[in-house]
């Protein structure tokens, strides 16, 4: 595969950003490779500047469930733009998201929007402690909800990736409000709030875990916690960043029957654009300001092209349901071709998929949380990635994330991935080791 151009722009670009990136895990480094650079991008398809295709199943790590550059959105955007690309000022198309989001989501009355998940659920958080005069958060090993202080502290995604979960900058302090659980753990949960219930402001969860690979809540575990959180005045906030919009159309909280008292959205509302809102029960978003003490602004939030574009987005979701049954298919005929591929070899792989959100773990484990994800063999990972995109499959870089599927990806796109899943060599990579 030709990579001169990327090597050249990846060679210039560490001298210029650091580690070449805007972000850790696009580096490659975890698999030990250069990253292509991006040159456009169609329906599930993604080109590189050395003119190299590959099927995407990044997607943006996970905005683009209807593929890239889908007419009708690329179409909002441009007519978006002409008209001006950022105010200041209140306009209609800030409305109608709004409305879309609390339209799609029950428990979400009002919403606030802003320019990235991390903004949302840093924003969620000062609203819990300001709602419930509390200081203490609790958030679950191995999940990930944006790079603000507190929430660095067993974080999963790149953090997790790169091995760095609690960063180098984070107050003792700050981080010392933020305690810490183990996914789908009852007992623990049970004990945690038993000493800190009453201290909780809130406690924040990805109903179902994206970000330490694609990890499953329990039903129990998910019920137990939003009868914990209810008994004791803590409030729950569901980060769907990733699962808005994916698991459902009412996001995992509509898939799950779970309600909670604050929701943070980002990626999907946004079609592709940087957008994050949060949003929930009416008495609680009043506390924000203007209406209340809790300060929050962005000059940019409601951004008239992004929110164009999440309108778009949300539109074709809402009025297309058969979608989301389409996209398990396809995720399923993955899960089958991993699971076949690891029989076939003698291999062991856990794949855990939640709708069209899935992960393969090269591990004998059944993953159901943070500890048992990383029992992954990360070497045979890398050679099963740096295999698929040689194959013209772009999967992301990382053990700990998920395989994102769109509704731009057709049965053949489908029946190559798994054709290509079928020819890795997996018994050598086990015994070359
Ligand atoms: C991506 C993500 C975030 C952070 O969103 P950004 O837009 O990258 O700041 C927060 N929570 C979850 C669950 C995410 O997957």
């Amino acid at each position: 595969m030709n990579n001169c151009k990327s090597r050249v722009l990846f060679e210039k670009a560490k001298s210029l950003i650091p580690g070449g990136v805007n972000s850790p895990v696009r580096a490659f480094r975890s698999v030990g490779l250069n990253p292509p650079f991006i040159s456009k991008a169609k329906g599930s398809r993604i080109f590189d500047v050395d003119g190299n295709e590959y099927i995407d199943y990044v997607c943006s790590w996970g905005p683009m469930i209807l593929g890239h550059a889908r007419e009708e959105v690329v179409e909002a955007i441009v007519k978006a733009a002409a008209d001006g690309t950022s105010f200041g000022a209140p306009t209609e198309r800030e409305v109608e998201l709004a409305e879309l989001i609390c339209q799609a989501v029950p428990s979400v009355e009002m919403v606030r929007m802003v320019s990235s998940g991390t903004e949302a659920v840093m924003s969620a958080i000062r609203l819990a402690r300001g709602f419930t005069g509390r200081d203490k958060i609790l958030k679950f090993e191995g999940c990930y909800h944006g790079h603000s202080d507190g929430l660095l502290v067993k974080a999963g995604s790149g953090a997790l990736t790169t091995g760095i979960p609690d960063s180098a900058g984070v107050p003792a302090d700050y981080a010392r409000n933020t305690l810490t659980a183990s996914y789908n753990d009852c007992n623990e949960l049970e004990n945690i709030f038993r000493e800190y219930g009453n201290e909780l402001a809130g406690v924040i969860i990805e109903p179902v875990a994206g970000n330490m690979g694609v990890v499953l809540p329990e039903m129990s575990f998910l019920k137990l916690l939003r009868s914990l959180t209810i008994k004791h005045g803590a409030l729950l906030i569901f980060d769907e960043v990733i699962s808005g919009f994916r698991m459902s159309y009412a996001g995992a909280q509509g898939y799950y029957g779970i309600s909670p008292d604050i929701t943070v959205f980002g990626k999907i509302i946004g079609g592709g654009m940087p957008v994050g809102a949060y949003g929930g029960r009416k008495d609680i978003m009043e506390r924000i300001s203007p209406s209340g003490p809790v300060y929050q602004a962005g000059t940019l939030s409601g951004n008239p092209v992004a929110m164009a574009a999440g309108i778009a987005t949300l539109e074709i979701l809402r009025d297309n349901p058969s979608i989301y049954a389409e996209l398990d298919k396809k995720a399923e005929k993955l899960e089958k071709a991993f699971l076949e591929a690891g029989r076939k070899n003698g291999v062991p792989i856990c794949v855990n998929r939640a709708g069209s959100l899935l992960s393969a773990f090269f591990t004998k484990e059944k993953v159901i949380d943070y500890k048992t994800a990383v029992t992954s063999d990360t070497a045979m990972f890398a050679k099963y990635f740096a295999a698929m995109l040689e194959k013209g499959i772009y999967i992301a870089p990382s053990q700990y994330e998920a395989l994102f599927i769109s509704a731009a990806h057709t049965d053949e796109d489908i029946e190559k991935t798994v054709r290509c899943v079928a020819q890795l060599p997996l018994g050598e990579w086990v015994h070359a080791r």
